[in-house]
């Protein structure tokens, strides 16, 4: 089912990998979590966005395929295949469709020209390689990769003792960033950088300093914010960080900001991990914001 949402003359198309409870309660997943606030959202959480029996918020990983002015984007690319994440199990060694669905949507590895990662965690980049005969190889031989400086400084274990420290982030960089910067594909960008007139890059930091997002000038916009926000009640509640959240008060008020640009503008708002259907409209209330959902096709 190819799920795709039009936006001006671009369209935005859901590459997912996959949809499922968090290993963590929900409380370990935002762990600022009021339970009280919480639960006055179940009418509207239950199914999609929250399984109550298991106290599991429901996530999706997904990729966002943006054609725009005869480009072909490709915005974070989730957990990759056949990659060591034992301390991730919902990443761990998966083998998962993702290319055929890619496929469904008309669009070979070939097309890509940009993937943008927003930042550099594990569940943003495994698909920038897939494995070729035991190797780490690009998977999309013609795309530039981008990513922040400032998210790369972060994270590259080249730095310092940052091997010996993080040998977990190590292995992530190894596998999915190197390849793509051994074959001359990785471009480091400002926070502040254009794709073009209608694609720019803008700073989104606190869940990593280095986080950057996509704006879409078309039409009424699009954001592709990947994770400034996490779940949809985040919404309501903006200052609830998720347990990931390395600078609380930034992302904070970047989700903030976020949320206030998309209720002046009307434009949609296309996070990474918002389980169905995937895309918001910000409305905003007297007590706060509100999240209007917005089905594919719309
Ligand atoms: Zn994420």
């Amino acid at each position: 089912m190819i799920q795709t949402w039009q936006v001006g003359s671009a369209t935005v198309t859901r590459i997912e990998e996959q949809v499922g409870p968090n290993d963590a309660v929900a409380s370990g997943f935002i762990p600022d979590i009021v339970r009280e606030r919480f639960e006055k959202h179940l009418d509207w959480m239950v199914p999609a966005h929250y399984d109550p029996g298991r106290d599991r918020l429901i996530t999706s990983c997904h990729s966002w395929l943006i054609r725009s002015g005869g480009r072909t984007i490709l915005v974070d690319t989730c957990g990759g295949n056949h990659k060591e994440r034992p301390w991730l199990p919902r990443f761990h060694m998966q083998d998962r469709p993702y290319l055929q669905r890619l496929a469904a949507a008309g669009v070979s590895p070939a097309d890509i020209d940009t993937v943008l990662c927003t930042h550099l965690h594990a569940d943003h980049v495994g698909w920038n390689t897939r494995l070729e005969n035991g190797r780490w190889v690009p998977t999309f031989p013609n795309a530039r990769y981008l990513y922040s400086r400032v998210e790369d400084e972060r994270w590259n274990p080249e730095i310092g003792d940052r091997r010996a420290k993080h040998p977990d982030r190590a292995r992530v960089y190894d596998d999915s960033l190197s390849p793509v910067i051994a074959a001359g594909q990785a471009v480091l960008i400002d926070m502040e950088h254009e794709i073009d007139t209608r694609l720019q890059v803008r700073p989104a930091p606190g869940h990593t300093p280095g986080q950057v997002l996509l704006v879409l000038r078309e039409g009424r916009g699009g954001i592709f914010c990947g994770d400034a926000i996490h779940h949809p009640v985040q919404v309501y509640e903006p200052s609830w960080n998720n347990r990931a959240d390395e600078q609380p008060e930034v992302a904070r008020a970047t989700r903030r900001s976020l949320l206030e640009g998309c209720a002046d503008s009307g434009a949609l708002l296309f996070p990474t991990h918002f389980a169905a259907p995937h895309v918001v409209a910000i409305e905003r209330r007297a007590e706060g914001f509100a999240p209007k959902f917005v089905e594919a096709g719309k």
